[in-house]
């Protein structure tokens, strides 16, 4: 993951042009995508897919000629999207288009100009400092123009239609934690899903951010009932603890099994209720789809300093906390395809245990307990109305052991699978 990640990390995304179709064709590498391609110009719902976006250089030169903003040397000192400009300028008109960040000096803020066609520059603030008295050429020399809007589909049909949706935003230029990771780990959850057994169809979505995904709903109107469980993946390269946002629902079964794998962890996390500010969530919990989407992230946007600067790179994001958020996403997809919801073949008072070897014959052993709590517990709430993930919630047991427990009466002959929820 991290190395897919240093290879992405170079390139000049945006919401349209080049930079997509190179991200989605080294994810194409790992799992076969199929890549869509949407006119500029076309409706979906109330957005319009804007024009393509395309750089190929962009500088600030002082009059001697020398290049003080360099697009070469990161893509950031460009704000994104910034329409094409060859002129000459005084230091305060050009100000006017500068931006930094005063409280890091050595950083490099990330800006858009999506939607309102500008041009501008980013620099460190110390960068901003050494500014002298002069005129300056500026040139930047990229297209906007009508082309396409690009996204990424990958789609792993499983024993049912009903569908799990990963999505993530591949729109973001060189940041790691806001973007990259997310698109990594989406990855190589993708690869691992593809040669396991699945019970749920899945469908990976790689997006740029908003636009994306309402371009993809406003396609897909019709099949998105399919969709019974969802996660927005982004942010989860850090190393702070994780953070789950619910969906709008608030209590569908994604929101379950992420709370469940959460407190059940044993490390710090947070998990924060709905709101419409955010990531693609916004858009699959629009209240017209309402869709069971969660969103996974480590440190929610924002809330750390390096967010949307130069400092999100590649120190940031470390393959320790990329390999933990991929177990995470792993666990969660695990217990998905594992909740399954039973009937007690033996309802008339507790069948015995004992003679089926599943009685522990002395005492005192704490795991065993456990083991046989769970027993109990999944005997008496198999009624064919209570998943596993309910049993485990209701008996504060972990999913794990309640699984076990569940598999273990089913060789028993004790429980048969209910019929289709
Ligand atoms: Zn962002």
């Amino acid at each position: 993951m991290y190395r897919l990640m240093e290879e992405l990390y170079p390139i000049c995304r945006s919401i349209t042009g080049k930079g997509v179709r190179d991200t989605l064709r080294m994810i194409g590498r790992h799992v076969p995508l199929e890549v869509h391609e949407v006119p500029t110009g076309t409706t979906v719902f109330d957005w319009t897919v804007p024009k393509e976006w395309n750089i190929t250089d962009a500088y600030v030169a002082d009059s001697k000629g020398s290049r003080i903003i360099d697009f070469r040397k990161s893509n950031l000192h460009v704000v994104n999207y910034s329409k094409p400009v060859s002129t000459t300028v005084s230091l305060s008109e050009l100000k006017s288009h500068l931006f930094t960040l005063p409280e890091h000096p050595v950083w490099i803020p990330y800006r858009t100009s999506y939607y309102n066609e500008n041009w501008g520059f980013c620099l460190t603030h110390k960068q901003f400092t050494e500014l002298k008295d002069d005129t300056y050429k500026v040139v930047i020399d990229a297209t906007l123009e009508p082309g396409h809007l690009t996204y990424g589909e990958y789609y792993l049909p499983g024993e049912t239609s009903d569908e799990v949706l990963i999505s993530c935003h591949v729109c973001h230029p060189s940041l790691c934690n806001d973007n990259l990771s997310g698109i990594v780990v989406a990855t190589f959850l993708a690869k691992m899903l593809s040669s396991s057994p699945r019970r749920y169809s899945y469908r990976f979505l790689f997006v740029p951010g908003t636009i994306g995904p309402i371009t993809w709903l406003a396609h897909n109107a019709d099949h998105v009932s399919r969709i019974k469980h969802g996660l927005v993946v982004t942010g989860i390269g850090d190393s702070g603890p994780f953070t789950y946002k619910k969906s709008r629902q608030g209590n569908a079964p994604i929101d379950q099994v992420m709370s469940h794998i959460l407190r059940h962890s044993g490390k710090p996390y947070n998990i924060i209720d709905f709101f419409p500010y955010g990531y693609d969530e916004r858009q699959y919990c629009s209240p017209g789809f309402d869709l069971p989407v969660g969103c996974l992230m480590r440190t929610p946007h924002g809330q750390y300093p390096e967010y949307h600067t130069s400092a999100d790179n590649l120190d940031f994001v470390q393959p320790e906390y990329l390999s933990e958020s991929f177990e995470q996403c792993l666990t969660a997809v695990r217990m998905l395809e594992n909740n399954k919801t039973f009937v007690s073949q033996n309802p008339f008072c507790e069948p015995q245990l004992g003679k089926r070897g599943l009685y522990r014959p002395i005492g005192g052993d704490a795991d065993k307990a456990g083991k046989e709590m769970a027993l109990l517990w999944v005997l008496n709430l198999s009624d064919g109305r209570h998943s596993l993930l309910e049993i485990a919630e209701r008996s504060g047991l972990n999913f794990k052991m309640v699984q076990a427990a569940a598999e273990l009466l089913m060789q028993q002959g004790l429980l048969t699978e209910a019929q289709s929820q």
